[in-house]
């Protein structure tokens, strides 16, 4: 878990900008070491120390006035005996970044979606529609979807609205998904290594994650879980560039520098954007009631081999397996980058999200506060690591001290 990384973001104007949060996926070398294991972890995004400046329109010069103290926030109470659960997750990582691709498939044209790393809900929609322009023109009859997370329901369900028949098929079903595991909330991070972002990703990035932004502003509300929140980016470092801000310019609303102590946040940077936050339970149970009252169907089963996937009834198959597509198609880049949380009981008074220059993050929904910040790569454990646990507590309470009102 953990994150960021040096370097501080000048604007135009010569001044810090502070809303550089969420880096890409930082070199290792530059995690936090507090919550290192293995090959290292990485926080979800590389908040605001490690990621970079974000050179917003009317942010990046820091022209919006600061408005340091204008509120006081509610605090966070942090402690062991508030945990509700702890979770464990397994991002499916490609230090490329998703693939999205069709090949022809013996008798049937296959299409990949899958490696979203952390940024599987994020940008779900997006992949999907990707995959489903790649597939679908042209093609006659019904339409085979491997896999129930969040990438293979949204599949299933722009299949559906383009008027095919569709079967998912998968090991296992919402909520026994990753993505039931994520926070939930809308950025791309822990998505790609920045050596290796490359300009065809790029594009498909910004095709992805802007689809998928105006598809959840859809859906907000509490059937689907969707909704607004401020996010606040605390620092005691000024934040550096981030590949992944640049590209996310026109999808980070209200994005600006707030000022040291802004909110009652003791920190020399504090910085805020307006994101959507999903809350992945309600979401993906939403998801599959819509599937299934469209007339999908539901088939719970293992491949082992593709072999087992060319026997499919189906002529047009979408790879939606996550991790799982490692094996099953032989991808040798894909990689867990394990992710652990403890969820506090819910605050309904506490109603914004926080991220650290160090990699921490919390989130605040209605099934409990999530606090979160690890990411080992490499890690296929799903157990859930107690000393991980404490780290994470102490690390959460340390930021809820320092929300302090004079
Ligand atoms: C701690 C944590 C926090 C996160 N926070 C966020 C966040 O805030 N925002 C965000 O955007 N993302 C977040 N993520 C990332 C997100 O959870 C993943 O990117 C996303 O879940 C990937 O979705 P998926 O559908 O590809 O995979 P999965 O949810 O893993 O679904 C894969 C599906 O394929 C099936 N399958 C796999 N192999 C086979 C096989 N051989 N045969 C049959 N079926 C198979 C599985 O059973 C399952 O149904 C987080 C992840 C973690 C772990």
């Amino acid at each position: 878990m953990t994150s960021p990384h040096p370097g501080a973001g000048r604007g135009p104007g010569g001044k810090v900008s502070v809303v550089g949060r969420r880096a890409s996926l930082q070199p290792l070398s530059r995690l936090d070491p507090g919550l290192r294991r293995g090959t290292g972890s990485i926080s979800r995004r590389s908040v605001i120390a490690g990621a970079g400046a974000l050179a917003l329109p009317g942010c990046a010069a820091g022209v919006r006035p600061a408005t340091a103290h204008a509120a006081c926030l509610p605090r966070v109470n942090v402690a062991a005996d508030r945990v509700i659960r702890t979770l464990v997750g397994l991002r499916p990582y490609r230090p490329s970044g998703f693939v999205v691709r069709a090949e022809s498939f013996g008798d049937k044209t296959l299409v990949h979606n899958y490696g979203h790393g952390g940024s599987g809900i994020t940008l779900s929609w997006g992949t999907s529609r990707l995959a489903t322009n790649l597939g679908l023109p042209g093609h006659q009859g019904p339409v085979a979807v491997l896999g129930a997370g969040v990438v293979g329901l949204t599949t299933a369900r722009l299949v559906q609205e383009a008027g095919y028949p569709v079967t998912i098929y998968a090991e296992a079903l919402p909520p026994e998904t990753t993505s039931n595991i994520a926070g939930g909330q809308w950025y791309p991070s822990i998505l790609y290594d920045s050596d290796k972002l490359t300009p065809a990703f790029e594009q498909q990035l910004v095709a992805a994650a802007s689809y998928a932004y105006q598809r959840y502003q859809i859906m907000i509300g509490d059937d689907y879980g969707v909704r607004w929140m401020t996010n606040y980016l605390l620092s005691d470092r000024a934040p550096g560039d981030s590949d992944t801000d640049r590209l996310m310019q026109s999808m980070l609303p209200e994005a600006r520098d707030l000022g040291a102590g802004a909110r009652g946040f003791d920190y020399k940077y504090v910085g805020q954007f307006d994101g959507m936050l999903i809350e992945p339970p309600r979401f993906l149970r939403a998801m599959l009631r819509d599937i299934r009252i469209a007339g999908g169907r539901v088939d719970v089963r293992a491949f082992a081999s593709p072999a087992e996937v060319a026997a499919l009834p189906e002529s047009l198959v979408f790879n939606c397996t996550g991790l799982g597509a490692g094996a099953l198609f032989g991808d040798d880049e894909i990689t867990p980058m394990r992710g652990q949380l403890a969820v506090l009981l819910p605050q309904p008074e506490v109603d914004y999200a926080v991220e650290t220059g160090n990699g921490m993050y919390m989130f605040s929904r209605s099934d409990g506060v999530i606090l979160g910040g690890t990411a080992d790569r490499g890690d296929w454990s799903t157990e859930v690591d107690p000393a991980t646990t404490q780290r994470l507590i102490a690390r959460h309470s340390a930021i809820a001290r320092r929300l302090a009102c004079a």
